[in-house]
């Protein structure tokens, strides 16, 4: 059984992951926080057996065979190199880091190691993802044109933190959602953005200049051309995505989310059907992926080389913000 230790006393870990690793027959067995009564009350109430504020101590732990990195933006890239270089596999939450460089950095770390180093891109794991991206390979819809990515959402109050007030933490809408926009939109059409447009709101939830929505507009390699729109402060938009091709659409609701729920359909000449998909949860898969890695059987869900690919998108996307200007997506790879 694969043991883990969890680098950050997260929500996302308590909500999702933790029960994804053991799901998977996983064990959890450390707990880092930088607070140490945090890290005990995390562990006592996740059934963590140590906790500790020490990463030193945690990746010493010859038991430990993996880490997962859910701490706020700014620490992953230390921690994700720290435990590659101590022979940990990593699954790091997105975005990677919050410069270019610094994400190469981790990923060369992982692969110098011979680690399996993955980013949490969460939705690529959806049957309903899934169902589009193989949807499209079969020629359903023809040759696909056109994306619109709908995930504009309400941040919830207990999630009212860092991301709206922290910009040295990597706050802001941009790094949080449209990295994962980039990621989906990837996957499903099989194609690499190119180049961006985009322009920015501060909506009144966010502070220090950080955006709390953004829309996108991308060129894909492919010709393909795509929107996308974010928010933290959409309470009643619900999320979607669509592809549109010359020969068929593909429209799905209630997919950009965390669970696997939401439906698609394919709408023709011939009419609408809706596409069936398997529903097993999203994390499950990505840990289920991860665990096999590790064994030597395939690839993690979403790898390193991803998460660099996201996060160029992302920074392409605040730098057409800035700058008003269309950016091309440079990822150094
Ligand atoms: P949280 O705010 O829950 O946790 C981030 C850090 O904040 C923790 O490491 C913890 O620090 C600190 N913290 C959390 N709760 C408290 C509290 N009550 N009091 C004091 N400090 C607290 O963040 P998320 O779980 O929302 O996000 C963590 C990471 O995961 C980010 O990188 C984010 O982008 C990513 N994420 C990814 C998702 C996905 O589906 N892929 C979904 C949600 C988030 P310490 O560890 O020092 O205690």
């Amino acid at each position: 059984s694969i043991n883990w230790a969890l680098i950050g006393a997260s929500n996302i870990a308590r909500e999702f992951v933790i029960g994804a690793i053991r799901d998977n027959g996983g064990t959890v067995s450390w707990v880092m926080s930088s607070n140490a009564e945090r890290a005990r009350a995390y562990a006592d109430a996740n059934g963590i057996e140590k906790a500790t504020t020490d990463l030193d101590a945690l990746l010493a732990d010859p038991a430990v065979d993996a880490v997962y990195i859910s701490t706020t933006n700014e620490l992953h890239r230390d921690q994700a190199i720290a435990a590659a270089k101590a022979g940990k596999h990593v699954l790091c939450e997105k975005p990677l880091a919050l410069s270019l460089g610094d994400a190469h950095a981790m990923v060369a770390a992982g692969r110098a190691a011979g680690v399996v180093f993955a980013t949490n891109h969460h939705l690529r794991n959806a049957g309903a993802h899934r169902a589009m991206r193989q949807a499209i390979k079969d020629g359903l819809i023809g040759r696909p044109l056109a994306a619109r990515v709908f995930h504009a959402v309400y941040l919830p109050e207990s999630l009212q933190g860092w991301r709206i007030t922290n910009p040295s933490a990597g706050g802001g809408v941009v790094l949080d959602i449209a990295v994962h926009d980039a990621d989906t939109l990837r996957f499903v059409l099989d194609d690499e953005p190119e180049a961006v447009a985009a322009i920015t709101q501060g909506g009144g939830m966010a502070s220090a200049g950080l955006a709390d929505a953004v829309m996108t507009t991308v060129r894909f390699r492919s010709g393909l051309i795509a929107q996308t729109h974010d928010a933290f402060t959409a309470k009643f938009a619900g999320t979607g995505f669509e592809v549109h091709g010359t020969e068929g659409s593909l429209i799905a609701r209630d997919v950009m989310t965390q669970r696997p729920i939401g439906e698609v359909v394919l709408r023709t000449a011939e009419g609408e059907r809706s596409l069936d998909f398997d529903r097993t949860g999203l994390y499950v898969t990505a840990l289920a992926a991860f665990h096999a890695a590790i064994a030597g059987e395939g690839r993690p869900a979403a790898d390193g080389e991803d998460g660099i690919r996201s996060l160029a998108f992302g920074l392409a996307v605040l730098a057409a913000a800035e700058t008003g200007r269309t950016v091309p997506v440079e990822t150094g790879l």
